[in-house]
């Protein structure tokens, strides 16, 4: 079964207002099996609400329209739907002595026009508002001679959600023909999405069945694998073989297979080979402080660090001779090196963690463009130096220089 989510509201065609609901109805779909197919966003005027109504009837089972259900002039759901379905709309006398209570209970004056909401689309099942004035209506017509059901709920969104788990869930559930469903996430750092692609989509191509969605963001890339079956552990079996695949292509680029993100997974590294760790920045300026120590618990393995943005700290705090600087300039290999070294000596810890480089927009320069980062990471032994040139702005670059640092970590300790 597929939908269509239609949200009613003018508000919502303005740069001030968001469709939220559909977003909510969406997850609840998917979970029963259902696909949405198409939303669609129509302001409060009768002739696009038909022309909408009409299209989503002609191409999705269900329809499911948020909004436009109050008492107002331009609340026309009713008045559409009835329309493209060619019904009749009736005034329910249950409903309008609801409302007449309601008022009356909170000591207001009703103002006639309240009595549309009492207005019902013949051979619909009211779904009572226990939030609202306006309640919803279920309706399973005949369009272009295929079943559809229709669902009309108010646009409040604590209104909508309670009255569609409460009213709608189980009704549909009834509806829809029983569907298991099996997800798994793993995430993956530091490599660019067109890469990750090209590795990959060969393999879950050959698994149609299973849906594949890859979301990148900055030095991070989700892989949502989701599969349906008839029962749950056909589900999991075909996402299960999809996954195993990936993982033995994608082997330890992986660092996550649920929610955590790299700071807890390199965290959790530390902790278990009891290894601590200590940072000396200089572009991320104590971004890769903060996200180490934003774990609880990180007592146990960070050990602290330095913000050295300035040469003569780089000197003071990591000891590193300001000749290095001279030769190499600030933004170097050399000084990456030296600033990891010098900060994990002085601050007694396994690891020591450098980062320098250009974050921008300006301080670029031929030979060290805007982005151009070294990021270093030194234990008794050796040191690893990893040189890139990120993309994007100056906190995207910053923000990548510490996924860098993490994830060299991280592999460090795998
Ligand atoms: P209505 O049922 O059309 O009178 O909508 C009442 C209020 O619900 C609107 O003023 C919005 O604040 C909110 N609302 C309506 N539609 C949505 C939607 N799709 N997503 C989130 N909020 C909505
Ligand atoms: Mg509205």
């Amino acid at each position: 079964m597929n939908a269509e989510i239609i949200a009613v509201g003018s508000e919502l065609l303005t740069p001030f207002r968001q469709d939220t609901n559909s977003l909510y109805l969406t997850g609840k779909l998917n979970d029963l099996g259902v696909e949405v197919i198409f939303k669609t966003i129509v302001g409060d005027v009768q002739e696009n609400l038909t022309a909408a109504a009409r299209l989503a009837l002609a191409r999705a089972d269900l329809v499911l329209f948020s909004g436009g259900l109050g008492p107002t002039e331009d609340d026309l759901t009713r008045e559409a739907v009835a329309e493209v379905l060619e019904l009749d709309l009736q005034r329910d006398p249950e409903i309008v002595a609801r409302i007449a209570t309601m008022f009356a209970s909170r000591r207001i004056k009703m103002t006639d026009n309240n009595m549309r909401q009492a207005d019902v689309i013949v051979g619909a099942t009211i779904l009572p508002n226990p939030l609202g004035t306006a309640p919803g209506q279920w309706l399973s017509p005949s369009f272009e001679g295929r079943d559809k059901i229709v669902i009309l709920l108010p646009g409040p969104p604590h209104e909508l959600h309670r009255m569609f788990d409460e009213q709608c869930l189980e009704r549909l559930r009834a509806a829809v023909p029983p569907l298991h469903i099996a997800t798994r996430l793993r995430k993956v750092a530091m490599i660019g999405e067109s890469l990750l692609d090209s590795r990959i989509a060969p393999i879950y191509k050959r698994y149609p069945e299973v849906q594949t969605t890859i979301l990148a963001a900055a030095g991070e890339i989700q892989i949502h694998l989701r599969a349906r079956a008839s029962s749950q552990d056909e589900a999991e079996d075909r996402v299960e073989r999809l996954v195993g695949e990936i993982e033995d292509e994608l082997d330890d680029a992986i660092f996550s297979r649920g929610e955590e993100t790299l700071e807890q997974i390199a965290g959790y590294y530390l902790q278990m080979r009891e290894a601590t760790v200590a940072v000396a920045e200089s572009c991320t300026g104590g971004l890769l402080g903060q996200r180490i120590s934003s774990i609880s618990g990180s007592s146990r393995y960070f050990r602290g660090g330095a913000i050295v943005y300035s040469n003569d700290l780089k000197t003071t705090f990591t000891g590193i001779h300001p000749k290095l600087i001279e030769e190499h300039g600030a933004v170097s290999r050399e000084v990456a090196t030296a600033l990891a070294q010098g900060i994990r000596q002085r601050c007694d810890a396994t690891f020591g963690i450098g980062i320098t480089g250009v974050a921008g927009p300006s301080g670029g320069t031929e030979q060290k463009p805007v982005g151009t980062v070294y990021v270093a990471l030194a234990d008794r032994d050796s040191t690893q130096v990893i040189e890139k040139i990120y993309p994007g702005d100056r906190n995207r670059i910053r923000w990548f220089a510490t996924q860098q640092a993490l994830d060299m970590l991280r592999r460090k300790l795998l």
